[in-house]
């Protein structure tokens, strides 16, 4: 039995325990000792102060990703001045999301199937085609490379702009961002892109390591997500060591969903099971499928656990890593997010989807100890 003690103090008890807590949903603040002494306003862009007003305000933004790149075109047309602190230039490609015509909609809406294969295409381009941007080398990503270049060049008016956005990685190593007004944006008269290390910040500037001081109103963070959350919940598995502790910094679970030495407890999104190119939505869901199939076996044979073996989560990483090691994100000159501190990729899944489908189609209860 699962023992769940909440902050209420009180105890709910269950035959399983499935985590769905999910992996980019913790705020990460800059690393810097002097945060606290700011005295305008800041906040992380997931914890948006809709109360404060930007307009007419000398702004900075902290961060230049995912989050970034969708509010600064927004914010950067309200604020007297904006200053963007960039610590390592990202990939961007275009959004592509052009409307449908009407025809074509009628046609969708008559034959359904058409729209269906549509959606199938779409879903194979991704998964097969802009997949393999991932392995080190490939022709699509250095194409793709020279197309990105391409556009950095033709939307960006000064040169030292251009350069100081422009990767020194291969596209795919860090998440590609989606988004088709940041480079305009950093024309702007009042949007100033700066590159310098934050030292510290005062209560009403941020001071670069080369000494320059930029007096602001207001910080909003936009540095991402704390994406080992599980370290936030003490999790007992059956010989009373945490989760936390048995995985430390390298997450690792097989199919990313069962652990050993915690029966009954089935993760979602859980470690190598992120994607860098589809929608995880399709992951969770063969997960979802995956720990149905084990329970009702469970049901059907009337196991009171199920655990995972030690060998058999041995056996799956061996060729997980065979895999990953042909991907981008484990080379040289390439960091992300989706590594450990030493490196180590943790959060990827090193395959496409389908490749994830086939391997959760059914539980091979072989690989599980089940009494
Ligand atoms: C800016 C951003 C852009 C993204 N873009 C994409 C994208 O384009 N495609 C994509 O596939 N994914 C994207 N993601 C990843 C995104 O996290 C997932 O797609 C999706 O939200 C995961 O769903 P989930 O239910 O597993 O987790 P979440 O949506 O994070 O939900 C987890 C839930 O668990 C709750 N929770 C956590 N801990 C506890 C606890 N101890 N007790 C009770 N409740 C708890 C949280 O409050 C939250 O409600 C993006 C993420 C971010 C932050």
């Amino acid at each position: 039995l699962w023992y769940v003690d909440t902050a209420e103090n009180k105890t709910i008890t269950a035959n399983i325990l499935i985590s769905a807590w999910g992996g980019l949903n913790l705020p990460k603040l800059p690393n810097l000792a002097s945060l606290e002494t700011f005295k305008g306003v800041s906040f992380h862009s997931a914890r948006w102060n809709h109360s404060f007003d930007l307009t007419d305000k000398t702004v900075a933004v902290v961060g230049t990703a995912a989050s970034a790149v969708q509010f600064i075109p927004e914010v950067a047309k309200k604020v007297k001045q904006l200053f963007i602190f960039q610590r390592t230039p990202n990939w961007i490609t275009n959004r592509d999301d052009g409307t449908y015509s009407a025809q074509m909609q009628w046609y969708f809406k008559k034959f359904p199937i058409l729209m269906q294969l549509h959606r199938g295409l779409l879903y194979l381009r991704n998964d097969l085609i802009n997949f393999s941007l991932f392995t080190t080398g490939s022709f699509i990503g250095k194409s793709l490379r020279k197309q990105l270049e391409k556009r950095i060049h033709q939307e960006i008016a000064d040169s030292r702009v251009m350069d100081a956005v422009m990767p020194s990685y291969q596209p795919g190593c860090k998440r590609i961002l989606i988004n088709n007004d940041f480079y305009q944006t950093l024309n702007r008269k009042n949007v100033a892109l700066i590159t310098d290390k934050i030292d510290k910040i005062t209560a009403d500037s941020l001071v670069t390591e080369q000494g320059k001081d930029y007096k602001v109103d207001a910080m909003i963070y936009a540095t991402g997500f704390n994406s080992l959350s599980y370290k936030k919940m003490d999790i007992l598995g059956k010989n009373g060591d945490t989760l936390a502790g048995i995985w430390g910094n390298e997450p690792e679970a097989y199919l990313g969903i069962s652990v050993p030495k915690f029966p009954n407890f089935f993760s979602l999104l859980g470690p190598n099971t992120g994607l860098g190119h589809s929608s995880v939505i399709l992951m969770v869901e063969c997960q979802v499928n995956y720990i149905i199939g084990c329970l009702n076996k469970m049901l059907r044979q009337d196991w009171k656990s199920l655990e995972v073996k030690e060998e058999a989560m041995r056996r799956y990483y061996q060729d997980l890593w065979k895999t990953m090691e042909k991907r981008v994100w484990t080379k040289e000159n390439c960091m992300s997010w989706y590594q450990n501190q030493d490196g180590k990729v943790f959060a990827l899944w090193p395959g496409n989807t389908i490749q994830y489908w086939w391997a959760t189609r059914k539980p091979i209860f072989d690989d599980y100890i089940s009494t």
